[in-house]
């Protein structure tokens, strides 16, 4: 009898400790989402533009935002122009009279890349996310 009682304590204490684990490990999984959600988010949800070292964050009206996809010409009055595309939140130089055209052939920054940066030299312009 005495041993049966015994055994069945032990028997429901591993139990609670199985229900606690496993709380524990789904709280951990939704912890770990909404961090790596939050910071990917920081990280990869916007871009910084900028030209010769001066931050832009609008182009004839339009503010520069991942989230808001449009072609976008930053121009300055010697004629030089970089054309960027903000596409499916993503970002990329589609064209631009620089006579290397690095920055073109970079095609769209590459979020999985730290530090990933579009440069245009010739127009000391650069396109990296914030
Ligand atoms: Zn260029």
């Amino acid at each position: 009898m005495l041993i049966g009682k015994r055994e069945k304590i032990s028997e429901e204490k591993n139990k609670k400790l199985e229900v606690i684990a496993i709380i524990g490990l789904m709280l951990f999984a939704i912890i770990s989402y909404f961090v790596t959600t939050f910071i990917f988010k920081k990280d990869r949800n916007n871009i910084s533009v900028f030209v010769n070292g001066e931050q832009i964050t609008q182009i004839a009206g339009h503010r520069i935002d991942l989230n808001i996809p449009g072609t976008y010409t930053i121009g300055d009055p010697n004629g030089d122009y970089n054309i960027i595309e903000i596409r499916d939140h993503k970002v990329r130089c589609i064209d631009a009279n620089c006579p290397d055209k690095i920055c073109v052939s970079h095609g769209y920054l590459n979020p999985k890349i730290d530090n990933d940066i579009i440069v245009c030299a010739p127009h000391k312009l650069t396109i990296q996310y914030q």
